[in-house]
């Protein structure tokens, strides 16, 4: 075959524990999805070795220069971040926040997918159909990491510290409209906003004033406001009445983690870190941890990064392609091929090897 008509530059970002066999994992999906292209599209990967192992040789996270290394990608494709030996403020901050935050990736996108042969906590009788996304906003908020300690000036166990939460009208006005425009794409045209406006009387109460605004843009899209506390039993109880869920960085990261969980495990949930003005590249990863707990042994389930490879291909716009992975995916799953996360005895290879079996099917 002749040189691919289109090569997309991925900047691979393994980091530590299952990160680097999740990525792996992808990466091989990915590359056997371009080997059956014909040479319509390829991958050109680069790695980079940096995390926690790295800080233990090295004092960083990451190259100083690091954020230049990655800027000239199409994508950046992570793994996971954290280690036992690094305070997890430590190693956050300095790799995987520090990328957010430098390009400017404010919207985090996090589907609830539930899979066919996957036992969900929540699945009902009537196996009504459930998928819902996650949109959290990824640039301020509760993780602006504003505020201080030792604020008391008086001794010893009289220690007082502030956490300030950072709320922009036009952070508010952008993750507003993403969802909207998010969900106008979805059979179901619905967007439910997130607070706890009821107790937190500033930075809340202007996101609800901004989304009620940015709503009057889109009349064909139906909107409700419910607090964090309820929406939480809602997830449980009432999901498939959601479709766009927008929420504070703080909050989303809680209702996702919920989410994947309801679906049957963190293993499975995809998300991808985007910058929508497409100035810089977004990051796209699991939204599971480093897990050292089963870290090295094969047992991770790859299907969280492997879905994470295909909301890259939709960055791409490569859907059918996306499509195709997702598909394979759900068939495996279908096939009883999983990890023991969800139930099975499978290896991570054994579930890569059964999703590019049903790529090629
Ligand atoms: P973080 O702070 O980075 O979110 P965490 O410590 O909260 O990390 P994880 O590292 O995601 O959490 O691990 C939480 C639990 O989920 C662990 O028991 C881990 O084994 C499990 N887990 C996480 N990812 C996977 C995966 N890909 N496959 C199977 N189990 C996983
Ligand atoms: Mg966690």
């Amino acid at each position: 075959t002749g040189p691919a008509a289109h090569t997309f530059t991925i900047a691979a970002v393994p980091a530590d524990g299952v990160g680097t066999e999740v990525v792996t994992a992808g990466r091989a999906v990915l590359d056997a999805l371009a080997a059956a292209s014909g040479g319509a599209f390829a991958f050109d990967w680069t790695e980079f070795p940096w995390g926690c192992g790295y800080y233990e040789r090295t004092g960083r996270m990451m190259d100083d220069d690091g954020l230049d290394a990655l800027k000239g990608f199409d994508a950046i494709y992570f793994g996971a971040v954290g280690w036992p030996s690094v305070p997890d403020h430590i190693s956050l901050w300095g790799l995987r926040l520090r990328i957010c935050q430098n390009f400017d990736q404010w919207a985090n996108v996090r589907p609830v997918h539930f899979h066919p042969g996957i036992t969900s906590p929540l699945r009902k009788a009537d196996d009504t159909p459930l998928d819902w996304v996650v949109v959290r906003e990824n640039s301020e908020g509760e993780y602006a990491g504003l505020g201080g300690r030792n604020l008391s000036g008086r001794g010893p166990g009289n220690e007082v510290a502030l956490q300030t939460a950072l709320f922009t009208e036009k952070g508010c006005e952008r993750i507003a409209r993403f969802a909207f425009e998010l969900a106008r794409g979805r059979e179901r045209k619905k967007v439910s906003s997130v607070t706890k406006s009821n107790a937190q009387q500033y930075g809340m109460v202007l996101w609800d004033e901004t989304l009620s605004r940015v709503a009057r843009d889109y009349p064909d899209v139906e909107t409700e406001s419910v607090l964090v506390d309820a929406m939480s039993a809602k997830f449980v109880l009432r999901p498939e009445d959601l479709s766009v869920v927008v929420a504070s960085n703080l909050h989303a990261d809680i209702l996702s983690d919920l989410g994947s969980a309801l679906a049957g495990s963190l293993g499975l949930a995809a998300s991808a870190n985007l910058n929508p003005e497409r100035r810089f590249p977004s990051m796209f990863e699991p939204v599971h941890g480093s897990a050292p707990d089963i870290a090295g042994r094969g047992l991770a389930n790859p299907i969280g990064a492997i879905g994470s490879a295909a909301l890259m291909l939709d960055h791409f716009g490569l859907s059918a392609e996306a499509g195709r992975v997702r598909a394979a995916i759900e068939a495996t799953t279908a096939a009883g091929v999983l990890t023991p996360d969800v139930g099975g005895k499978a290896k991570t290879g054994d579930v890569v090897a059964s999703i590019i079996d049903q790529l090629s099917s």
